[in-house]
């Protein structure tokens, strides 16, 4: 989508540190990190959030998590535990319109989030 900064990087239109992608998916360091390990997993197809995921989408979404599951092990952090979490909407204070993984860990947190 025009105009979409996640799909810009997808599209290599703009540089971002990326940590692991196929033919489906984009993983990046967030730019602004919560946890010694904040990582984004990405879908390539633009949705703008869950809220727009349709039942073809499912396999797709699915696959984050297990992309965000091998990040983990590759920074060491699935024994120690970790967050994936997907913001939709205002309440929970989504800020970018194309739908992404967060993949929090290094640290112990909180419950519930504020
Ligand atoms: P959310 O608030 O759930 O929509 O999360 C958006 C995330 O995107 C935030 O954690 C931001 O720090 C992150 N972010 C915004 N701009 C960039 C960027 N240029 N590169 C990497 N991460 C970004
Ligand atoms: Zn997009």
């Amino acid at each position: 989508m025009v105009d979409c900064l996640f799909c810009k990087f997808v599209k290599k239109e703009l540089p971002t540190r990326v940590v692991f992608e196929d033919d489906t998916c984009l993983a990046f360091e967030d730019i602004n990190p919560k946890a010694p390990v904040h990582v984004l997993v990405i879908p390539k197809k633009h949705l703008s959030s869950t809220n727009a995921m349709t039942s073809e989408d499912e396999t797709g979404l699915g696959h984050l998590t297990l992309v965000a599951r091998k990040i983990a092990q590759e920074k060491k952090i699935d024994q120690s535990g970790y967050r994936t979490v997907m913001n939709t909407g205002p309440d929970a204070g989504q800020s970018v319109f194309h739908i992404h993984l967060h993949l929090l860990g290094g640290r112990s947190m909180g419950w519930p989030p504020g």
